[in-house]
């Protein structure tokens, strides 16, 4: 046996079962493999102390407890709006900052160098697809908010 074939059925090896006899064979005589086998057992003593240490038991303890910490997500979804406004403002503001700041900023300039005048179109474009996007994410997801602003009194 080769020590390139010991070290294969070395790996293939569960952690309790023997080594066959011609690995055996082989280990008894060539150092080199010795040495491996001695490396891989560790390896193996030490993924099964980790794995003592935190148990699945445990784990699913600390799972069971982070779910029923949370409300039933249905429940939630009712009792809450689903974004608060103030968190759609800070995301306008955010993107207008950026369409401002962009606007002024250094790498923008770069960008008309290099590229002409039609980097202004092409950001407007994108930018114009990224305001829509959001807008209509805003009225989509605050429609009974919408709703209740046009209602007649
Ligand atoms: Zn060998």
């Amino acid at each position: 046996m080769t020590c390139r074939e010991a070290l294969r059925e070395l790996l293939a090896l569960d952690a309790d079962q023997e080594p066959r006899q011609d690995l055996a064979a082989h280990l008894a005589r060539c150092e080199r493999c010795r040495q491996e086998e001695a490396k891989l057992r560790f390896a193996l003593a030490s993924l099964r102390v980790a794995e003592r240490e935190s148990t699945d038991e445990e784990l699913t303890g600390r799972i069971m407890a982070a779910t029923q910490a949370e409300p039933p997500r249905h429940e939630a979804a009712e009792a809450h709006e689903p974004m608060p406004l103030r968190n759609w403002l800070l995301a306008g503001v955010l993107i207008v900052g950026g369409i401002l700041g962009l606007h002024y900023s250094k790498s923008f300039e770069w960008l008309r160098l290099a590229f002409g005048e039609a980097i202004d179109l092409a950001i407007g474009l994108i930018l114009g697809v990224f305001l829509t996007t959001y807008l209509c994410l805003l009225v989509g997801s605050n429609l009974r908010r919408v709703q209740r602003l046009f209602r007649p009194h």
